[in-house]
């Protein structure tokens, strides 16, 4: 038996999603199913929606429009995907990591500490698909103190007048917090729809914007359609139109754009999500529970309470007082088993990029913690009862 640690969904919806797409419209870049995945997208968060080709090129386009580069301070968590940061990095800007809480999301306090008057952009990250404590991240953001200290550079700063909340939400579409849609919880959200996530367009990313007043969000939009489009004003499905030929470019744009051959991979999983495919991760995450909440060595992730409910994106286990050596030792028997897991994440302060910039593994204490004795078991549509158990099995056989 072998159970692979990851599988996209490619069933018979999307295959004829796909098809249409490659008999029937014809269309291959940005057009009709890019735009249907924005309305689906946008009905869950309530908000607009731009698709673009990742969730990194959606960060780094929302960093851009906010007018952020060299000189400017982004703060991401010490515990993510290196994206968080890469995506600051890759246009000039200078990185601080924070330290998170226990639930794996970063910590408002200790954000506090870490906010400059360079701070331009805050990224929180709902790891695993359980949303940040955003009305805390969002206080600290709109308190006095770091009100005054914010330095506005341009028009659209001086308009928010704080550091822009821009949540990395690549893990938590379908996830709520206080009753209200991820998506629709920070300034702008990015959403992954990378091959690994609940929905994905093979490789994509869906922008949410949820700017306060005076933003209008709808114009924000259409800006950031053409901004992500070299700044130009027609997309070639428009200009397509007979005697549309004419265009300007308006801004210095980035080329970051859906292609429709990708968006209907995502249309055919979307309009099957709450109904299916976001219960199927439930029904898993609920046989996890069930087989480690009675063993005393089980740290069980975040799920759901008054508060929060996950989108069970990664069934993170953690297994108390264990070291890093045993954790990698019990990966070493649960892989003999024929069981695919993971670790999510090798800390940023652990990886050479990061070690070469400065940043130091002993300034992220709960991050390394946490880290150190954390398994990602297999979650995704398809995995049936049997394999879950198999795979539950396996876990509690290496279990010291
Ligand atoms: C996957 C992921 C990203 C990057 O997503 P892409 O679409 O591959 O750019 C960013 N942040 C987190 C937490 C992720 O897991």
């Amino acid at each position: 038996m072998s159970i692979p640690f990851c599988l996209p969904l490619i069933d018979d919806d999307v295959i004829a999603e796909v098809n249409d797409c490659l008999t029937n419209t014809g269309w291959l870049t940005t057009g009709p199913k890019v735009r249907e995945l924005e309305t689906e997208i946008g009905k869950r968060s309530g908000t607009s929606v731009l698709c673009v080709n990742s969730w990194t090129s959606g960060a780094m386009l929302m960093l851009r429009w906010f007018g952020i580069g060299p000189g400017d301070e982004v703060v991401v968590p010490a515990y993510t995907y290196s994206a968080t940061a890469l995506c600051a990095l890759n246009i000039g800007a200078k990185v601080a990591m924070v330290d998170v809480g226990a639930d794996f999301n970063m910590d408002a306090e200790k954000l506090r500490a870490v906010l400059t008057p360079r701070t331009k952009a805050v990224i929180p990250v709902d790891i695993g698909g359980w949303p940040c404590d955003y009305d805390a991240l969002k206080a600290v953001l709109e308190s006095e103190d770091i009100k005054t200290m914010f330095q506005p550079a341009n028009a659209r700063q001086e308009q928010l007048g704080r550091p822009l909340l821009l949540a990395d939400a690549a893990h938590s579409l379908g996830a709520t917090y206080k009753n209200r849609p991820s998506g629709a919880l920070a300034d702008a959200t990015v959403f992954s729809l990378h091959s690994v996530k609940n929905v994905t367009t093979g490789e994509g990313g869906a922008v949410c914007l949820a700017l306060p007043h005076p933003f209008d969000n709808l114009a924000e939009y259409q800006f950031l359609k053409s901004f992500a489009l070299n700044g130009q004003t027609k997309s070639a499905f428009e200009k397509n139109q007979p005697g549309a030929w004419r265009y300007d470019i308006i801004d210095q744009g980035l080329k970051v754009n859906m292609p429709d051959i990708c968006a209907a991979i995502g249309l055919a999983q979307i309009r099957k999500y709450e109904s299916e495919l976001l219960p199927d991760r439930r029904r898993i995450f609920e046989q996890y529970n069930a087989a480690f909440s009675q063993k005393d060595w089980a740290v069980l992730p975040p799920y759901g309470n008054d508060v929060c409910s996950s989108s069970c994106h990664l069934y993170m286990l953690r297994i108390a007082h264990a070291t890093e050596a045993q954790r990698d030792a019990m990966i070493q028997k649960i892989a003999e088993a024929g069981v695919g897991v993971n670790v999510h994440y090798i800390p940023m302060a652990m990886l050479t990029l990061f070690k070469n910039l400065g940043y130091r593994m002993e300034d992220y204490p709960q991050t390394y913690s946490l880290y150190a004795n954390e398994i990602t078991l297999p979650v995704y549509n398809g995995l049936t009862v049997e394999q879950v158990d198999a795979v539950a099995q396996a876990v509690i056989a290496s279990a010291p």
